[in-house]
């Protein structure tokens, strides 16, 4: 479906660019400190995926012919989430359509969602019109898409949103995708869990962010042709009795908050250890994505994978540079 150079134009940049830009980030996050061999391809076999970070937790992955988009969310807009006053959940959802029209021109093959939160959904309706993606997440996902496709006035093919429930193996010829029930990661200094809050109807009006609820989580495992695996963690949390007992070969993963270091061991006993572990949803999103503003604690994320996974490859990414595995 697409040739190498059409991947690349995909994945909105080139490998000559990471390593000045990966620079620049390396800045933002680490002061001087220099980032490249984190951005480097790991050691070994290759895994044949390209990646690229879009900030929060939307990626675009491109593997053999396919291309695929996770939680993608460009918009961004304030909403007082990492200030002194906190969330306003009364904040109005807007789109920045020239944003979504410049990052999303080009087909792709299907968005995976792993909950219904704004910094996750709040974009798709317009990126699968402009893409012609299948969209994939539970019920109150698509009642959610659905209801901001009325709102945009954007029109949407019912039959491309696949209705999941966790647990299924999608089995897509060369490759397949398993999902994953899973749980939302709690928050706060009382670490409350956010309700699992659901829509069963479709809501043109729909106005705010607190109208966005999770409406279950899901994580999912890619395996592409080679079987080469890619998980693909939408919080920071997971339910450790649906996550694989095999290990897959990278993990993107969100951080954890406050308990991150018993999140990864527990991922650890569980799974094993990864060669490759990417930092995600890990930016202020209040902020403009470049450059990026960790407020996730990537440094905590990071000790933690030195400390339970020694040998595995730490990778930030930069906003606009490719990742091959
Ligand atoms: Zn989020």
């Amino acid at each position: 479906m697409s040739t190498p150079l059409g991947r690349r134009v995909f994945l909105g940049g080139t490998v000559a660019a990471l390593g000045t830009t990966a620079a620049i980030a390396a800045n933002t996050i680490h002061g001087s400190k220099s980032r490249q061999s984190e951005n480097a391809p790991a050691a070994g076999r290759q895994l044949g995926y390209e990646l690229e970070w879009l900030g929060v937790n939307g990626w675009k992955i491109a593997f053999d012919d396919v291309r695929l988009l996770i939680d993608p969310w460009v918009t961004r807009y304030f909403t007082g989430t990492f200030s002194p006053g906190g969330q306003d959940p009364n904040t109005e959802i807007v789109w920045n359509r020239t944003i979504i029209d410049d990052k999303f021109s080009r087909p792709v093959d299907m968005v995976l969602l792993t909950h219904g939160h704004f910094d996750h959904i709040s974009d798709v309706p317009l990126i699968a019109a402009n893409t012609g993606a299948t969209v994939w997440g539970t019920e109150s996902h698509l009642n959610l898409v659905r209801s901001l496709a009325a709102r945009t006035g954007t029109a949407l093919d019912e039959n491309k949103l696949s209705l999941l429930r966790g647990g299924e193996l999608r089995d897509l010829g060369a490759f397949t995708i398993t999902v994953l029930r899973s749980v939302h990661r709690p928050f706060g200094k009382n670490q409350i869990a956010p309700v699992a809050q659901s829509s069963w109807q479709v809501d043109p009006s729909i106005r705010s962010i607190k109208e966005l609820g999770e409406g279950g989580s899901l994580n999912y495992v890619i395996s592409n042709s080679g079987a080469s695996t890619l998980m693909v963690l939408g919080s920071g949390d997971f339910s450790v009795s649906d996550l694989p007992i095999t290990c897959p070969d990278a993990v993107i993963l969100p951080t954890g908050g406050a308990n991150v270091a018993q999140m990864v061991q527990r991922f650890v006993e569980r799974v094993g250890r990864p060669r490759i572990v990417i930092a995600s949803h890990w930016d202020n999103f209040d902020l403009p994505l470049n450059p990026p503003v960790d407020v996730g604690n990537v440094p905590a994320l990071k000790a933690a994978v030195a400390d339970a996974m020694p040998d595995t490859r730490f990778v930030i990414p930069v906003p606009g540079s490719p990742i091959t595995l």
